[in-house]
């Protein structure tokens, strides 16, 4: 942890330009990978997570909705595929994956989804290894669990899921020999040290993450923490410099709350090593940028978005 928080306090000049340089050792320049994030059951959820607008604890504005059919879920995963994602991604207001009739329709949006040739990732909560295993059967490339904080600052942000339980579904997926995707949120209210301890706990998890989703909080009427201030985007640049560093092979994905970001606070998280985004102007239940923003955007910074996740040079 010593080392993590040395590197963490350095100059951000120096850690975003020695970010940068492995960056560059690692991924062809100019390119961004993108992914499609559908939710395809939302709200009424039971956990408690204080961010979370799907939590059936708080009163929030959100619409709820019941697991979609396959025809919808495949129509919105052609779209994503002609708007220029390689990944999709469907999430879902659960706690955890049940062995029920529902899991079952997941397995065949997944088998659907791959077969139109995208990496198929599921955010479905808690799942146990013989759930995993299936949705690898179906053709499944990633799994998202996030950690969302450090296991210090965890406890104040949910009570109804332990992060041990959020380790072991990570270790699940890791044997059932799908893809990790993890990552966390800045703004919760962490402090600095938090942020070092979060990011030592993603450094911990062997094999490394093949991707890194790096969310700012999106405050939501009606949560405990919708009057949380914003983070600042030198504080994001900070973190994805530091995760760059110690996890240069994986994809970093600038998550939510890109929606409030500028263009030059974007191109600082980028330069920084972040090398993935969600398009598509709906990410589960928060706003994102629209695909001509993204695509001028990117076009204005010489970045283009990749036909590939494999943009990899080693
Ligand atoms: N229910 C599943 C779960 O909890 O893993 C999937 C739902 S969604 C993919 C969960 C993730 O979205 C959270 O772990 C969090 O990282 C992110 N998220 C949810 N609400 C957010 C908000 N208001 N601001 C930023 N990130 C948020
Ligand atoms: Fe439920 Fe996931 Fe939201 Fe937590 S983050 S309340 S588990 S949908």
């Amino acid at each position: 942890m010593k080392a993590i928080k040395k590197l963490y306090f350095k100059p951000l000049m120096e850690l975003v330009e020695q970010a940068h340089q492995i960056h560059s050792k690692n991924f062809k320049p100019g390119q961004v990978q993108a992914s499609q994030l559908l939710s395809i059951k939302t709200g009424a959820c039971p956990e408690d997570c204080a961010y979370c607008s799907q939590s059936a604890r708080y009163q929030t504005k959100i619409k709820k909705e019941k697991l979609l059919d396959l025809k919808t879920v495949l129509k919105k995963a052609k779209l994503a595929k002609q708007q220029g994602a390689t990944r999709f991604c469907m999430g879902a207001g659960w706690r955890e994956v049940k062995d029920n009739s529902q899991f079952d329709r997941v397995l065949e949006m997944v088998r659907g989804v791959n077969e139109l040739g995208l990496e198929v990732c599921c955010a479905l909560g808690m799942l146990n290894r013989d759930q995993a295993g299936k949705l690898k059967q179906a053709g499944l490339y990633a799994y998202n669990h996030n950690l969302d904080t450090s296991p210090e600052f965890y406890p104040k942000i949910i009570s109804t899921r332990t992060y041990q339980d959020r380790l072991d579904t990570l270790k699940h997926v890791r044997k059932a020999g799908l893809t990790v995707c993890t990552g966390g949120i800045l703004g919760l209210g962490e402090s600095h040290e938090d942020r070092c301890s979060f990011i030592q706990q993603l450094t911990l998890l062997n094999p490394p993450p093949e991707s890194v989703t790096i969310n700012t909080l999106v405050p939501i009427k009606g949560t405990p923490l919708e009057k949380q201030k914003p983070v600042s985007a030198l504080e994001v640049a900070r973190v994805i410099a530091v995760c760059r560093i110690l996890l240069p092979q994986s994809m970093i994905r600038l998550s939510a709350g890109r929606k409030n970001r500028n263009p030059s606070e974007q191109f600082l998280c980028f330069y920084a090593g972040a090398n993935s985004i969600f398009i598509g102007d709906r990410l589960l239940t928060a706003d994102n940028p629209d695909l001509e923003t993204d695509h001028n955007m990117l076009k204005s910074m010489g970045l283009r978005i990749s036909a590939s996740e494999q943009s990899r040079i080693c």
